[in-house]
């Protein structure tokens, strides 16, 4: 950063500027061009005043429409009251004094006709909104001489974020002050020339000047777009390098075998791939037989068969001499996945049993609920290179494991682990292994570029024929005759041989908080807040504990096992839990989000989510994939306690209108802050994107990449691009700050 953009503010606006802006976090200029305005307001086109709420910091852009001075009889002292319009409806503005001479300069100013931008804090009196002692300036009147004031009349006027002591004109006014004299030489541009010309963009300190003192909208619009510009471009040649160091490192060649596990594995498979598993599985066994770290996302819906083509590639490695490791984010994932991988291997992972087969291999399972004696048998497993398929838990990671020869590291649901979790584990190589990240949550293109941006992407768009679908219904909570038709249809499902899930967002009724995760991360509900529901009047969320209880009631279900599951269960029950309801026992499971992700039990046909409403729509879509995995049509059923018209019964209809996994993915994307979407993926790169969006921006995204990658490629190590470098550092230090305040 030049000295100029690093200079405390107090040094260009006097202590006494500077020290309200501090408190906003404002510290150095560069901090205050970064105060980005959050929108304009355009000269003759007024704020909608209906829109204004009780007790909400507002800005308006209004017309004075009257003013008056009356002396109070009652108290004493001076009103001057002042109605402004929007053309259609009225705001009072009430400015108090002792004497009516004190009003005099307010009243001078606020002239009908005049049009100005007024802040305050909206009130209500006698059914009149106001604002009193408001903050305001006046379009043509606040400014120096006559040639500035029409100038200024005809602008977009700047509205930044603001607070009641720092109001925006004086954001305004500072920014004015350390931008007016700043030149080229003050502001490294980390977008170089050349990318500039070729996407024709004006320079970092032409696009602050645009955006924070625009001529017209079109100004603003264009330097807002080459500032996002600059964030993706940090951010993709970020991970261009991370690419381009990975793509440096060694890693051991796993060459397919003719005469290997996977042969066996394939010549047995009783189904055949459909095009896309076999179109990826090639894709993914030439990379395996490179010398160079495979980074690849392999992502598709739930039921896509992402397992079967993970399978295929670890036992790629091992017939390669490797060993590979599947990593799970919660512990009944993990056990789940090592059933089903020792299921679909059958004789293939037995390896020295009676029975198994010729060439044959082990899959271990290493958890932190492990006793001592089976922990210590899948360590010397994993250690010793027995085991070819070791499955776990983030306790994978620990420094305790050790692998013989760690060939390919398979993760799943990666949403879950950050960028440090990725490389601690690609770590315990000799040479760095293969990566294959799954995930079912379907990421647009340009997120997976943003957020994934280190690896190539593969996408299974056919699910295997055979699967007859979900249908999805919303539920309102208090319709009595609803909610028994719910339970009716549980019962014949269940009489059919099938199974239910039932899934709460807490635990205990008597708990405030929604399940918060005890030892593991697997039941943490990715609640909402978005509709402000600071609970006010709302039905408290239904628990496990309770609708368990309620359900072993209801005459419906007479009969029928009912089974909880959550995460503060001991791990032996959990697994005890999910077998029974797995074997048809105990058919009807009611349980926190433990079953979000990957659970797998083909006969389950029906998914109740209590207070959908207050899921998130990627959680919801991903509870939904749990059912009509087999050859039955799944049903999923979302009580919901939205009023009708909310944005929380919006989200919950367009979740029962669509299976389409892509369009939910954007449709939740859209539904967040942009923050939550990068920041729950990967860990800080969130704090140094402020304009960019990443499903609206998706043609700079893609701009950036490109141009990012030939930088990479020409200069590794941006010696030419000292601005560049520089950027990165300070976004990375920004990261690691946020870091270590989290930790
Ligand atoms: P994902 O991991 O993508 O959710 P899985 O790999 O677990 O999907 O596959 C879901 C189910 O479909 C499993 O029971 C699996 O055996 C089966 N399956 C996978 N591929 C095929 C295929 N090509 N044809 C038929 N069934 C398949
Ligand atoms: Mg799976």
């Amino acid at each position: 950063m030049s000295d100029r953009l690093a200079e405390p503010l107090a040094k260009s606006l006097g202590a006494r500027a500077a020290n309200p802006l501090a408190t906003m976090g404002l510290e150095t200029v560069d901090d205050l061009l970064r105060h980005y305005p959050r929108r304009y307001g355009e000269p003759g086109t007024m704020t909608d005043m209906d829109q204004l709420a009780l007790g909400e910091h507002v800005t308006v852009m209004a017309q004075v429409a009257r003013a008056t001075v009356r002396q109070m009889r009652s108290r004493g002292g001076a009103l001057l009251q002042v109605t402004v319009t929007d053309g259609r409806h009225e705001l009072a503005l009430t400015f108090f004094a002792k004497r009516p001479g004190a009003l005099r300069p307010h009243e001078d100013k606020l002239r009908p006709g005049r049009h100005g931008l007024f802040t305050g804090v909206v009130t209500e009196y006698r059914g009149t909104r106001q604002l009193t002692h408001p903050d305001y300036v006046l379009v043509g009147v606040d400014a120096d001489d006559d040639a500035d004031a029409i100038d200024e009349a005809s602008r977009p006027i700047p509205i930044y974020p603001a607070t009641a002591a720092v109001p925006t004109w004086r954001l305004q006014r500072a920014v004015r002050t350390v931008l007016d004299p700043l030149t080229e030489d003050d502001v490294p541009d980390p977008v170089p020339a050349e990318v500039r010309d070729r996407l024709r963009m004006p320079t970092r300190l032409a696009a602050l000047r645009a955006v924070h003192v625009p001529e017209d909208a079109a100004t603003w619009q264009a330097g807002r777009r080459r500032l996002r510009l600059e964030e993706a471009f940090v951010l993709q040649t970020v991970l261009a390098q991370r690419r381009a160091r990975a793509a440096e490192q060694d890693a051991a060649a796993r060459p397919p075998r003719a005469d290997g596990l996977l042969a066996d594995f394939d010549a047995a498979l009783p189904f055949t791939l459909t095009a896309g598993q076999q179109e990826v599985g090639k894709e993914v066994a030439a990379e395996l037989a490179r010398p160079r770290p495979m980074q690849r996302l392999l992502q598709g819906e739930v039921g896509s068969g992402k397992t079967v083509v993970a399978l295929r590639a670890m036992l790629q490695v091992v017939d390669a001499g490797g060993q590979a490791a599947l990593l799970a984010p919660t512990e009944v994932l993990a056990a789940q996945h090592a059933r089903s991988l020792r299921a679909m291997l059958g004789p293939l992972a037995e390896q020295g049993m009676l029975g198994g087969a010729d060439r044959a291999t082990t899959v271990a399972l290493l958890t932190g609920s492990l006793g001592a004696a089976a922990r210590k048998e899948a360590l010397l497993d994993a250690a010793s290179g027995r085991a070819g398929i070791v499955v776990g838990t983030h306790a994978l990671l620990g420094d305790q494991v050790q692998f013989a020869d760690l060939g390919l590291v398979v993760v799943d649901e990666q949403h879950r682990f950050g960028v440090e979790q990725r490389d601690a584990l690609r770590a315990k190589g000799r040479t760095a292994p293969h990566l294959l990240v799954m995930t079912a949550t379907p990421i647009p293109r340009t997120v997976a570029m943003t957020v994934f941006g280190d690896l190539e992407t593969s996408t299974l768009r056919e699910i295997p024929a055979g699967r007859s679908g979900i249908t999805s219904h919303v539920v309102p909570a208090a319709n009595e005759r609803w909610m028994e038709r719910v339970w009716e249809k549980v019962r014949e499902e269940v009489d059919a041989g099938r199974r239910a899930y039932v899934v709460c967002a807490r635990i205990h009724p008597d708990d405030d908080a929604p399940a918060k995760a005890t030892a593991d991360v697997e039941e943490m509900p990715e609640l909402l807040d978005l509709d402000g529901a600071a609970d006010t009047g709302r039905a408290p969320l239904r628990a496990v504990l309770e609708v368990a209880d309620e359900l072993r009631r209801v005459p419906r279900l007479d009969g029928v096992g009912v089974g909880v599951l959550h995460g503060q269960m001991a791990p032996a029950d959990k697994d005890a839990a999910m077998a029974r309801f797995a074997s048809g026992d105990v058919p009807v499971l009611v349980s926190t989000t433990v079953v979000e992700v990957g659970v797998d039990v083909p006969e389950a046909t029906v998914m109740v989510v209590f207070d959908a409403d207050r899921f998130g729509i990627s959680q919801l879509h991903q509870l939904r994939g749990r059912v009509g995995r087999g050859s039955d049509p799944g049903l999923c059923l979302l009580v919901s306690t939205a009023q009708p018209g909310t944005p929380a019964a919006a989200r919950v209809e367009a979740l029962a209108a669509t299976t389409d996994g892509f369009e939910l993915a954007s449709l939740d994307l859209e539904l967040r802050a942009e923050g939550d979407v990068l920041g729950a993926a990967q860990s800080g790169r969130a704090s140094s994107l402020r304009l960019l969006r990443v499903v609206q921006d998706a043609d700079l995204i893609a701009q950036a990449r490109t141009e990012a990658a030939a930088v990479v490629d020409a200069d590794p190590g941006l010696a030419t691009h000292p601005a560049l470098a520089d950027a990165i550092a300070a976004q990375v230090d920004a990261d690691q700050e946020e870091y270590l305040e989290r930790a």
